[in-house]
């Protein structure tokens, strides 16, 4: 059998392209190195308690907004159950020092008002940071879906300005500067590096509405499982792609597996990591420079996570997240110094029929890559026992770190499990352990989904922006560069 599309690598850009060119009508092929479907998205169980990995909320999923299109035109949105994060403070940022908070809550005017609450002085500012956020989120295809291609500038936000250079030109106010960085933690970039534009495009759309899914990432991947198999997508769990073929004429013939098995193909769309992709094409097939460019491309900062069960289900988690800091001192670099010194997000776990109250939460304190660097040699499962020693050291101090910032939660959970540099390197298949692969920052060109290689297209977080949406777009975008742009906009235009 030659299909006529082979997507590599099964995250949330991977479910979309496959998707699409089924609804197509193209014969699909969808392999993925895991033993699973989206081993990041799907999240894992531990006593009873499930705990989401990829996916804690999203913004873009109330009704009519981008993403419920996106996943109506999917056939997906159907099997999906959403919940509205609370209204009053989808994120809280708690300073560890004093205690002191902010509630963002969910809507712009809302946010507005008590951003001007809070800091009366800077309300000129305040007002013109968000109309900036929004003017931004309306230039961006999908995200408004009145927007033509023709309209749209590519490599939007890679000459600047930066998210810092914005805040620096219109807030005075250090703490108020602090909290419009602190969604930074969302895309793993310092505000001194990212672009305003990729900025906006995440947090902006919090601003509007903050969903989660009841069942955490593990019912989006059933629902695209249940989807794949609808449309007759061949999925290949266990199976890395290792190289292409191609035919005498140049063209792309198929994806050899590591067992040796090709699959014969006439296009294909790689989601994985760009340096991934490096070793499946033969050297010739890229310019150098492009190699280079691809072989020099920054990751966003990686992380130490902690999983917790909470032995009373916690209301302070419910449905929001709290962020630990401290106001007035701006974020910088995001994963040095003490650990205790660097910022933590916390997320409880999606709500269940056992009733209220977060069962469990994870912490995520950015890390450098580096501070796993002597056990790069290992591989999950076979750890060396200081790296054992230096996780559950590392475990023990965020653990305190948070009881000491969260004195409501002091004595109520117990540690389930954790992560590090490494667990993300091995798990997320990031060959340098970013939380969110590669950066988008000022000045590096990240790849497009269009190649040099004919039949080869790329997609994922890298190419577009993180998270559930900056991957599903991705996917979106790839595909209408296969299918045609025009066409699939109007078709996903007749879902909103
Ligand atoms: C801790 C954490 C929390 C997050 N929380 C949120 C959140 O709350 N909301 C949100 O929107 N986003 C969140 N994100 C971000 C979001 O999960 C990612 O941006 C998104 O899942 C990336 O999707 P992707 O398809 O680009 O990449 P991936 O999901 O990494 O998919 C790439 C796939 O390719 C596979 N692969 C690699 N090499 C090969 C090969 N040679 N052959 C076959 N397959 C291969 C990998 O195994 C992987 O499954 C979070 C991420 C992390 C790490």
């Amino acid at each position: 059998m030659i299909y006529d599309q082979v997507v590599i690598g099964s995250g949330i850009s991977g479910l979309v392209a496959a998707t699409i060119l089924a609804q197509y009508g193209h014969r699909v092929a969808l392999v993925e190195q895991a033993p699973v479907l989206a081993p990041v998205l799907r999240g894992f169980s531990r006593q009873g308690i499930y705990y989401d990995t990829g996916f804690h909320y999203s913004g873009g999923l109330g009704d009519g907004e981008v993403l419920d299109v996106l996943f109506r035109y999917l056939g997906i949105a159907e099997k999906l159950e959403k919940y509205s994060f609370a209204a009053d403070r989808f994120d809280t940022f708690r300073d560890v020092e004093t205690q002191e908070e902010f509630h963002f809550p969910i809507g712009r005017e809302a946010l507005r008002d008590r951003l001007c609450t809070a800091f009366p002085q800077e309300r000129e500012g305040i007002d013109k940071y968000l109309a900036m956020v929004q003017q931004a989120c309306q230039a961006i295809p999908y995200l408004n879906l009145d927007l033509e291609f023709g309209q749209v500038k590519p490599m939007l936000g890679v000459h600047g300005p930066s998210l810092g250079e914005v805040l620096d030109q219109l807030i005075g106010n250090t703490a108020l500067k602090g909290l419009l960085s602190m969604h930074s933690l969302l895309y793993g970039v310092p505000p001194d590096q990212v672009p305003f534009f990729l900025h906006a495009s995440v947090a902006g759309l919090y601003y509007e509405s903050v969903h989660g899914l009841k069942g955490g990432g593990l019912s989006l991947v059933q629902a695209f499982e249940q989807r794949l198999d609808e449309l007759g997508v061949d999925v290949f769990l266990g199976q890395a792609a290792q190289k292409f073929s191609f035919a005498a004429n140049g063209t792309l013939a198929g994806v050899t597996m590591a067992d040796g098995e090709v699959v014969a193909c006439r296009n294909c769309v790689a989601t994985v990591h760009p340096q991934v992709v490096l070793d499946l094409v033969p050297s010739e097939l890229l310019r150098p420079v492009y190699r280079r460019r691809l072989e020099n491309l920054e990751e966003t900062v990686s992380a130490l996570m902690l999983y917790a069960a909470c032995e009373t289900p916690s209301q302070l988690l419910q449905g929001s997240n709290l962020f630990l800091g401290r106001l007035g001192r701006p974020l910088e670099g995001l994963g040095g110094g003490p650990l205790e010194e660097r910022p933590i997000n916390m997320a409880g776990t999606a709500p269940d029929d056992k009733g209220p109250g977060a069962r469990g939460f994870v912490a995520i304190c950015p890390a450098e890559q580096d501070c796993t660097a002597r056990w790069s040699g290992s591989s999950l499962g076979k750890r060396p026992v200081e790296y054992l020693r230096f996780k559950e050291e590392t475990m023990e101090r965020m653990q305190c770190h948070i009881e000491r910032s969260c004195p409501e939660l002091r004595g109520t959970f117990k540690v389930s499990a954790g992560a590090t540099p490494l667990t993300i390197r091995d798990f997320a298949a990031n060959p340098a352990g970013g939380l969110y692969g590669v950066k988008h920052r000022v000045g590096q060109y990240n790849p497009m989904a269009r190649t040099r290689v004919p039949g080869l297209f790329l997609a994922g977080q890298a190419v577009v922006a993180p998270g559930v949406l900056g991957g599903a777009l991705s996917g979106f975008l790839t595909c209408g560069q296969m299918l045609g742009q025009d066409q699939l906009l109007e078709r996903v235009k007749a879902c909103s």
